[in-house]
């Protein structure tokens, strides 16, 4: 593999797991290391299907099956099987979902897997500026949210 695709594959699920942390970690009740757990890993789940043999072929392709709604929600559902609680479940979902929506605007994926579709507005989501889109919004997601700016506070206290 070329260094310019190993370079764009690292800052694209750099990304997913970014955007995975910020909305797991800033739009559910789960705790911070459960947040940043679940946002890396079902922000990036979808990709697994990088690691699926050649020969196993259709729907076990890259954007195949795991880039599809009906992955996504089984996925949630075993999230909450296992972890019972509706927040981890919802982690799970917006984290798996956001990987989705993300690479649905670029070469599309497979929303309504079996039925074969993959529509997209073509767009350049992992190039320099959709990453800093990205990036951005997902840092001030998790600055809004964090707690770590009050504890610093706390430890430098203006009226001394
Ligand atoms: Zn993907």
């Amino acid at each position: 593999m070329d260094p310019g695709r190993i370079f764009f594959l690292t800052v694209a699920f750099a990304t997913h797991a970014v955007v995975g942390v910020a909305l797991a970690r800033g739009f559910t009740g789960v705790d911070q290391r459960t947040g940043t757990g679940f946002g890396i890993v079902f922000g990036l789940l979808p990709d697994a299907d990088f690691l699926f043999p050649a020969e196993w072929g259709w729907p076990f392709v890259h954007r195949g099956i795991t880039h599809s709604l009906l992955f996504a929600l089984a996925v949630v559902v075993g999230v909450y099987a296992i972890r019972r609680t509706r927040e981890a479940a919802l982690a799970a979902a917006l984290a798996i979902s956001s990987h989705l929506f993300i690479d649905s605007l670029s070469l599309g994926i497979q929303w309504l897997f079996p039925i074969r579709t993959t529509w997209s507005p073509g767009l350049d989501v992992h190039g320099v500026i959709g990453t800093t889109l990205w990036w951005s919004v997902s840092i001030g997601i998790l600055a809004w949210q964090t707690d770590d700016l009050s504890a610093i506070r706390r430890g430098f206290p203006r009226d001394r």
